[in-house]
């Protein structure tokens, strides 16, 4: 182990959340070993800002329920305790074992709870040294203390940092096997830190990609999001190519890829998610509704035009628009799953985009008042970028134009103004 004392390194107890450091130092006041761990203690150590504060201890569950009042105890693979703030929840991760998902899932069925959901045994959980080495990459296993203020490194994440190196713990490949998602947080990290990946920790990752389909498609759900929704989006999409694992997250999406890399629907993904990285930098809101409607935007139009033709145009094309829906969201979710509430608003955005090509009339005027609008709005502007259309930038500047004269005109302009908002 290397241990890093206070003065030579740079993380400082004013850029830990002040919640963070009063569950650290409940747990150590009542003499179990805490440490802050994983994103926090490498991103301070970066110089940048954490997304989140984990901690992890030799206190159990049981015990953190004890300690803390508002503790809940959560997760399904893994029980994590909870420990709730007004606007922020700390995780509470006790040290487990190396390589233990097996035994963990085998372990989980046999879980005792009390009728509050209360877990009442467990012998699972391991020393610090344990826990290190079940962690993903090296970066992610460094470990701060609050009572000496000390880094620990178990695993060479140090090192590691300093050079710039994504590196797996353990054997690559029977880490990727344990769990798939491993792949995909590799490819996140080295795209977020603009790190280059360990050449062992890269090597597997084409072969075993296809292990992604072992996984619920409801986990791959909540990846994609990290994937595309935490401010890397474009270079992550880029290395995820590379190492064939988008391919497999979005088969759909890949078969309209060209060997140029012009396809239409490659042009879409990588504006959207241009876009998408800099909406997040300017800490604007982004929305998976309008994320996934517009990666499936043209598989949609694809898909509508074969409806026309195995219907000898008998459809009008709005039917044929309709019908193509299911099948191209059918598709959408054959390895992940997008939420039904999602997906049912997914057509709407959809549907609106046929209604948008009339600017007129009663119809017209109603669509300013939808809820939906504003998302409906970003997508017309998005295909007219992407198909550097013309006419479809004159009809998004003619919505923009229609709405701020609503507005003035109108009476009911609050509802309005707040559906303009960021436009
Ligand atoms: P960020 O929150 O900035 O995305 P993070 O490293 O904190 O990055 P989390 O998903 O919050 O990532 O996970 C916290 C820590 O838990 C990780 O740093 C890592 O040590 C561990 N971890 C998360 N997922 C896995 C996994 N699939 N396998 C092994 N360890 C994991
Ligand atoms: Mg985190």
């Amino acid at each position: 182990m290397v241990m890093i004392p206070r003065i030579k390194h740079m993380i400082s107890r004013k850029n830990i959340s002040k919640n963070a450091l009063k569950v650290l130092y409940r747990l150590n006041k009542a003499g179990y070993e805490a440490y802050l761990v994983g994103g926090g203690v490498r991103d301070l150590l970066l110089g940048q800002k954490p997304k989140d504060f984990d901690i992890t201890t030799n206190a159990t569950p049981e015990q953190m329920i004890k300690l803390f009042r508002n503790c809940r105890l959560v997760g399904r693979r893994f029980i994590l305790a909870h420990i709730i703030f007004n606007a922020e929840i700390i995780e509470v991760a006790t040290f487990r074992r190396d390589n233990l998902i097996k035994e963990y899932k085998e372990h989980y069925k046999n879980f005792k709870f009390n009728k509050n959901g209360m877990l009442l045994s467990d012998n699972t959980f391991g020393k610090i040294e344990d826990d290190a080495h079940r962690r993903d990459i090296t970066i992610n296993s460094l470990y701060y203390s609050m009572t000496d203020f000390s880094v620990r490194d178990y695993v060479g994440g140090l090192r590691d940092l300093q050079k710039g190196i994504i590196r797996l713990i353990g054997d690559p490949e029977t880490r990727y096997r344990e769990d798939p998602v491993r792949m995909l947080r590799v490819t996140r990290f080295a795209a977020k830190l603009n790190m280059s990946i360990a050449p062992e920790t890269a090597e597997p990752i084409p072969r075993l990609a296809l292990l992604l389909h072992n996984i619920p498609p409801s986990r791959l759900f909540e990846e994609s999001l990290k994937l595309f929704h935490t401010g890397y989006g474009y270079l992550t999409y880029c290395k995820l190519c590379e190492y064939q694992l988008f391919q497999l997250l979005f088969p759909t999406l890949a078969e309209n890829f060209t060997k140029k890399g012009d396809s239409i629907t490659e042009r879409m993904l990588v504006q959207l998610l241009k876009n998408t990285d800099n909406r997040i930098q300017n800490q604007m809101r982004v929305n998976p509704v309008f994320l996934f409607a517009a990666m499936f935007w043209y598989p949609q139009l694809n898909a509508a035009e074969l409806v026309v033709q195995k219907h000898s145009n008998s459809l009008t094309y709005y039917d044929a628009f309709s019908i193509a829906i299911n099948s191209t969201l059918e598709e959408a979710c054959r390895v992940l799953t997008i939420p039904k509430k999602i997906t049912s608003l997914i057509k709407d955005i959809w549907k609106l985009q046929l209604y948008m090509s009339r600017i007129y009339g009663k119809r017209a005027k109603k669509l300013l008042l939808n809820p939906k609008f504003r998302v409906a709005y970003n997508l017309l502007m998005l295909r007219a970028t992407v198909e550097n259309s013309p006419e479809l930038r004159k009809l998004s500047s003619n919505w923009h134009q229609h709405k701020i004269s609503s507005i003035k005109k109108n009476s009911i302009h609050t509802k309005i103004s707040n559906n303009l908002i960021s436009l």
